[in-house]
């Protein structure tokens, strides 16, 4: 049954358990093969963080870091948000931390693995596990870190040019707010472009203590 379904159009849906917590999600996305991706990681990267989380973060796909280790956020773009989150009084043990999609996809480029892009099609094949660690969690918000996550939570492509720093309706329900990646901080030409980059970003993870405070208020 799971094979046909597999032939006819290949997702995590196959995969993801009926009985669904943290750890049986987790448990199943390991053996996960509802795309491509599977083949050349190392391991299933799942999300992580407490069962009471009220905001779960979103990024676009583990790097090469997270891929050995076999954790989200653990290279420099996790430090970086690390310090965000710190200076927005956000508790990293307080958040979940995730990926739109849990196999790193890369190509060797000398002797380095270098990250590649997610399809559209390898995006959607992943959301049903975003969406069961959604259903599971229920946070109060949703920060889609980049283009991809953004992509996979509001369902259509998001120029994160217009959309950053604001907080949208999504199809979870759920505040959803837009940002970049931590990892677009180290793009920048220069120290003091990078500065200025994270500055803002730490802004953003301060609108998002804000709203959540709001929101526990209300
Ligand atoms: S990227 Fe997602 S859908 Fe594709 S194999 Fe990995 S866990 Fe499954």
């Amino acid at each position: 049954m799971v094979a046909s379904k597999q032939a006819l159009n290949p997702s995590a849906r196959d995969f993801v358990p009926e009985r669904r917590s943290l750890a049986s999600l987790r448990q199943a996305a390991k053996t996960c093969e509802g795309c491509d991706l599977f083949r050349n990681a190392t391991q299933t990267v799942f999300g992580e963080g407490p069962n009471h989380a009220s905001v779960i973060l979103i990024g676009e796909q583990p790097g090469d870091m997270e891929d050995r280790k076999g954790e989200p956020f653990v290279g420099p773009a996790g430090r970086m948000l690390d310090k965000a989150l710190d200076e927005a009084h956000i508790p990293r043990h307080e958040v979940y931390v995730t990926n739109a999609v849990k196999h790193f996809k890369w190509i060797w480029r000398g002797k380095r693995r270098l990250h590649q892009k997610p399809s559209i099609r390898q995006v959607t094949a992943c959301k049903p596990w975003l969406e069961a660690e959604i259903e599971v969690l229920r946070p109060k918000i949703l920060v889609c870190m980049g283009a991809t996550a953004a992509q996979s939570v509001l369902g259509k492509t998001v120029l994160i040019t217009k959309e950053r720093g604001k907080f949208i309706d999504s199809d979870f329900g759920r505040v959803t707010f837009v940002t970049i990646h931590p990892s677009a901080i180290f793009r920048q030409r220069d120290k003091e472009e990078q500065k200025k980059e994270y500055r803002r970003f730490a802004a953003e993870m301060k609108l998002v203590q804000h709203k959540l405070q709001s929101l526990a208020a209300a």
